[in-house]
């Protein structure tokens, strides 16, 4: 039986969120493995550790910002995972036949070829393969650097087949799906995260693609714009499986409330198993969607935090992005949360085109009179969304300012230091309002 180490290298950044880290991608290229008779093993290596790193040369540009700080700003860069050396002794103990590399998101592809030029060193005779949502939206970028064999794109349930030829050395270069999964085809993932003394934290995914066209979204890229749920009888079969005790799962990227029915049975089918456990959808879901009786539904089943996302509070900004608005509907959603003592948070992305300086700080005041958190995503791009699809771009400047912390005036409609500015407001608003 062949050997797969199966491996998310170390990434940097100002910060990462532990709880969400579930690379659900990887573990479904493990089951797929798996059931190919493979013998695979996960190295998620952002998990394991953190320390303090340099500050890239590129990010030269923030250090005013992390020196002069007032505490409102990052203070540090950090890696997250171990040294390449210890994470070489890692994958050495399981002694693989083949290594695939996994990448999340393009942001972090610097770090990623770095630590696949370290590996192809290291193990000159192992090939390497690579896939993921960060390559798949720019495989030849990966491709050409000639340390890959192959370069996987899409979903891995619609080119396993090659995969596996792949695997064999059958196939070279890239391989691209020629269609996006059926619904038959979903597996049910779920992932435990993190533990703390309260709380034992999952995520998982229910759905697949989505037939919006938000223009700042790359979710289409890798799943396609038709939506489809995974069965229930499969999620039903794993959660019997485990031992949910004090759980809290997260349901991570999903767009699942187009499905709204469905979402119902498959929270009342987890609590019939494990009363306790408890649901959060930390990416945001779509206000648009929230009912007051839905959000009663939901609230009964155990659904403890709202992250509600809205794109930004200027029409004219949210009709450029193709994103529909229902501002009075947002209010009401956010107070009825209040009257129930349901924390939330709306978040919002900054530095879009069309936006200005003027624009973000009117969201913030206007999300400031809410009962809500405000939580400030400033725009980065992905390589194909809309205005970025010619990814020349993407070849010319370094890939470490695609990460959102990187405050890259992308669409050069805030600056670096608007956006810093923008980011540091909303924080002392959260921190005010959470005194209060
Ligand atoms: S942002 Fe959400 S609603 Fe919009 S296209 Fe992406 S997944 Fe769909």
């Amino acid at each position: 039986m062949k050997k797969v180490a199966i491996v998310v290298p170390p990434i940097t950044d100002f910060y990462y969120t532990p709880h969400r880290g579930a690379f659900l991608g990887a573990r479904y290229v493990k089951n797929f493995l798996e059931k190919n008779d493979f013998e695979c093993r996960l190295f998620d290596f952002p998990n394991k550790k953190q320390k303090k790193t340099k500050l890239p040369e590129e990010l030269g540009y923030l250090k005013p910002y992390i020196e002069k700080n007032d505490g409102l700003f990052f203070k540090e860069y950090k890696r997250f995972g171990y040294s390449f050396e210890k994470c070489k002794k890692e994958i050495e103990g399981f002694s693989p036949d083949r290594i695939i590399l996994s990448l999340f998101a393009f942001a972090y592809s610097k770090e990623f070829l770095d630590f696949a030029r370290f590996l192809k060193k290291e193990f000159p005779k192992i090939p390497l393969f690579a896939g993921g949502s960060g390559i798949s939206c720019f495989p030849e970028y990966f491709e050409k650097t000639g340390l890959i064999n192959t370069v996987f794109c899409g979903e891995i349930e619609a080119i396993g087949e090659d995969v596996l030829k792949a695997l064999k050395g059958e196939i070279e270069g890239i391989v691209k799906p020629s269609r996006f999964t059926e619904e038959n085809e979903l597996d049910f993932i779920i992932a435990h995260t993190l533990s703390t003394k309260r709380k034992n934290y999952y995520s998982t995914l229910l759905s697949r693609g989505c037939p919006k066209n938000c223009a700042f979204c790359s979710n289409f890229i890798v799943q396609g714009k038709k939506f489809r749920t995974v069965p229930i009888t499969k999620i039903e079969r794993t959660i019997k499986q485990l031992t949910l005790k004090n759980a809290n799962i997260n349901f991570e990227d999903d767009n699942i409330l187009l499905a709204k029915d469905y979402l119902l049975e498959v929270l009342k089918m987890i609590k019939k198993v494990e009363p306790d456990t408890t649901f959060s959808f930390e990416n945001g879901i779509d206000y648009i969607f929230l009912e007051p009786g839905f959000i009663e539904q939901l609230v009964n089943l155990g659904v403890k935090q709202f992250n509600l996302s809205i794109g930004h509070i200027d029409k004219g900004i949210l009709e450029k992005n193709k994103r529909p608005a229902h501002i009075e509907k947002l209010i009401e959603t956010v107070k009825l949360l209040e009257k129930k003592n349901i924390p939330c948070i709306v978040y919002f992305i900054a530095g879009l085109k069309d936006d200005s300086f003027q624009k973000t700080i009117g969201t913030m005041k206007f999300l400031e009179k809410l009962p809500c958190l405000i939580g400030i995503s400033p725009f980065y791009p992905v390589p194909g969304i809309a205005g970025f699809e010619n990814k020349k771009i993407f070849e010319e400047k370094s890939p470490i300012l695609t990460k959102g912390s990187s405050f890259y005036p992308w669409n050069n409609s805030l600056t670096t230091k608007e956006l810093i500015e923008a980011f540091k407001i909303a924080r002392k608003i959260n921190l005010s309002k959470r005194k209060h």
